[in-house]
């Protein structure tokens, strides 16, 4: 029996691992220092780490996994490094470290002329003024790595909200920053495509995302009305990015779609929650294809022949929801997460026969999310 360890214990740690228990796989989990492990209990060994054992132990600790994966881009790769001394890591160190900092991420977009918003670095508030003089308003502010679902972001439309920025950035420890143009986009759009060991790749069709407050709200597949051009050079800007990076397992890629260009907003060296939808669409999943790849493993199938989609459940009302009162065509997915105001609680997965029967889905699931009377 295969046993493969998860850096990290939220909702993509027990989607992987739920998707590898059908295939006979076994699991471990590596929790952080304080993190919480209620996605995953029950699913494996749980070995905490809290930085004072070498590679070497934690690897025992897990029990001699046969491939080490995460389910988060901020880890540390030193750890990472250490740990490739003694089984499969993927993705490797080298491809965690570059994605897991904004810039050093846009510095190998650069590098592979692949288009992004336009950028500079910013290490201190007047960084952050010089960058907008170059850039010209509006811009977003986003620190240079540990940030997530839109946190740590700021839209800076004119002068006072860069005075305000910067009276907030007063009292704080110093940070690096990414300084980006706000770029008008149509549509976002992601990729997601998996690489074996062999340096075969598959790619699912690209996915339409709705973000509020820069958190993902629903993703439809495959996205409607795409040029094929524009899917041809996600797909081209995607073997690039995996070729360049010896890429195994899952490479998610969010762009925006301005003017029938894509520009890429950033990567993620794992599973994506805009992906989500491969679990009850019929198909292999991005989970079990990433275990695939992991393992050595051929890929599965991607090619999806019907239409497909998720809403993701946000802790939105200050009540719990009540499961029972949603739509029974939706799968539902709970992560088992203490509820918290805006948190990631789980998502409904859709499937229909048309773009506009799973558009309905989608509006019929927001409605139903956002009634009060739904929650208990
Ligand atoms: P996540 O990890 O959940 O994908 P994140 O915190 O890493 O989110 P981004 O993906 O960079 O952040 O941004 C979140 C959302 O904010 C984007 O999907 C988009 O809707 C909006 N956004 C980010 N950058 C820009 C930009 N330059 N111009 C316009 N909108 C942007
Ligand atoms: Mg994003």
């Amino acid at each position: 029996m295969k046993h493969v360890a998860i850096i990290g214990c939220g909702q993509l740690a027990r989607m992987l691992a739920l998707a590898g228990w059908r295939m006979g796989i076994r699991f471990s989990f590596v929790a952080c220092h304080e993190e919480e492990t209620h996605c995953i209990n029950g699913l494996g060994n749980i070995v905490r780490w809290r930085g004072s054992r070498t590679a070497s132990d934690l690897y025992r600790a897990l029990g001699n996994p046969d491939a080490i994966t995460v389910e988060r881009e901020s880890v540390c790769t030193e750890l990472l490094q250490g740990l490739s001394q003694h089984c499969a890591v993927h993705p490797s160190h080298e491809a965690v470290w570059t994605c897991q900092h904004r810039l050093r991420e846009k510095h190998m977009l650069d590098g592979l002329e692949i288009a992004t918003a336009e950028y500079c670095g910013a290490l201190t508030p007047d960084d952050m003024e010089l960058a907008i003089a170059q850039l010209g308003y509006p811009v977003i502010v986003k620190a240079a790595s540990d940030s997530y679902d839109g946190k740590q972001q700021r839209r800076l439309e004119n002068r006072a909200d860069l005075a305000a920025m910067k009276t907030l950035l007063k009292g704080q420890s110093s940070g690096e920053w990414l300084v980006e143009k706000c770029i008008p986009f149509e549509r976002e759009i992601s990729f997601i495509a998996a690489r074996s060991t062999g340096g075969d790749i598959v790619f699912y069709p690209p996915t339409e995302n709705v973000h509020r407050n820069g958190i993902l709200m629903h993703s439809t597949a495959p996205a409607q009305g795409l040029d094929g051009g524009l899917e041809q050079s996600g797909r081209n800007y995607l073997t690039a990015l995996m070729e360049a990076l010896k890429y195994v397992g899952v490479l998610s890629m969010e762009c925006f779609l301005l003017d029938n260009r894509l520009l890429v907003n950033e990567l993620a060296p794992r599973v994506h929650n805009s992906g989500h939808w491969t679990l009850d669409a019929h198909i292999t999943c991005q989970f079990e294809n990433h275990l695939r790849a992991i393992l050595g493993l051929p890929l599965g199938d991607t090619q999806l022949n019907h239409y497909s989609g998720l809403v993701n459940i946000l802790g939105e009302q200050d009540q719990p929801l009540n499961l029972a009162s949603l739509s029974a065509s939706a799968a539902v997915h709970w992560y088992n997460k203490p509820f918290a105001p805006g948190r990631k609680l789980g998502h409904l997965g859709l499937s229909a026969d048309s773009s506009l029967e799973l558009q309905r889905q989608v509006r019929q699931l927001h409605h139903e999310l956002s009634t009060p009377g739904n929650h208990a």
